[in-house]
């Protein structure tokens, strides 16, 4: 790794564990010690050939394995397209299989990423197949996505567990809500039906606005929930949260694809690009 690589790792690691597993498993080591539980991603994304997929689900086995031989409480977090989506479906849900299975014989627990808008109804529809075998699993879903309300309605009528979070992928105007003021809104009404219906769901937002609404709703209806925020991100609000009473976890990326990961963080908060080149002096 050249100079410049080493400087830009430095920063990034406000938001990546690291490169390497013994880095994802320290961290979700000291997550649990703040009190959080830990929610786990081998970076990478859009892999088109079968070898690569292959390592991808490698890794995450090795993953699942260090995180039950350290007592980590914690699960991987997965994108289907880094299974191979974009190569065969089959052989993707035939790889996720591989890593339920796993879970389950470790007794423990699985999360799906949601990636770009051309890849929602596939994902959903090996999500729900893979929820008819694996009840320990669960899927995100974008409130920023027009058609998410109609999913989520479909997805607790099967029982699934969704973890709830804005959108990260730049869409077609046509496809989302075009105003923040309108994505708080849809996250609000898609909130409100998880606390009606949902089981073992997840908040996932670092919006004071969204989560003291989760917060309220939480004292009415009790549901079984936890909120989940990205590394790096609103440290202090997680510690009120588990200081409260409530279940937090933190999702710890990983891997030597951190640049992109880092980019869209930075750009999410352009604020942060000045924070970054503060600490460089
Ligand atoms: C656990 C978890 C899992 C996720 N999984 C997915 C997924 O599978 N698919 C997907 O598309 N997206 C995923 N996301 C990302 C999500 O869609 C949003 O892009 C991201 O959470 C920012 O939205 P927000 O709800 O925090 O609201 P925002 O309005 O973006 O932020 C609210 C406040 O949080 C703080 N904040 C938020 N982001 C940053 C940042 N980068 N730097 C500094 N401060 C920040 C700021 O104080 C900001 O005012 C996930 C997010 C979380 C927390």
């Amino acid at each position: 790794m050249g100079l410049k690589e080493l400087v830009l790792l430095r920063l990034a690691k406000r938001w990546i564990s690291g490169v390497d597993l013994a880095s994802a498993a320290a961290d979700a080591k000291n997550a649990n010690a703040r009190g959080l539980g830990a929610i786990i991603n081998f970076l990478g994304e859009e892999i088109e050939d079968p070898a690569t997929a292959d390592s991808h689900a490698g890794e995450y086995l090795r993953l699942q394995q260090a995180l039950s031989d350290g007592g980590i409480r914690g699960a991987p977090s997965v994108k289907l397209t880094q299974l191979g989506l974009l190569i065969s479906r089959a052989d993707a849900a035939r790889r996720l299989e591989g890593l339920l299975s796993n879970a389950e014989r470790l007794n423990q627990w699985a999360w799906m990423d949601m990636e770009s808008s051309q890849f929602t109804a596939q994902t959903l529809s090996v999500y729900t197949e893979a929820l008819e075998r694996h009840r320990n699993l669960g899927v995100a879903l974008q409130a920023y996505l027009r058609r998410s309300e109609s999913d989520l309605g479909g997805l607790l009528d099967k029982g699934a567990k969704v973890r709830l979070v804005k959108g990260a992928y730049r869409e077609d105007h046509g496809l989302v809500f075009p105003s923040r003021s309108e994505v708080r809104a849809s996250f609000t009404r898609l909130m409100g039906m998880l606390f009606e219906r949902g089981d073992g769901f997840a908040i996932g937002t670092h919006d004071p606005v969204l989560i003291e609404g989760a917060r309220k709703l939480a004292e009415s209806k009790h549901a079984n929930f936890e909120f989940e925020m990205l590394k790096g991100i609103r440290d202090d609000v997680k510690d009120e949260l588990v200081s409260s009473g409530y279940r937090v976890s933190e999702y710890l990326p990983y891997g030597d694809q951190w640049y992109a990961y880092s980019k869209r963080r930075m750009t999410e908060h352009p604020s942060n690009i000045w924070l970054l080149l503060r600490s460089l002096v």
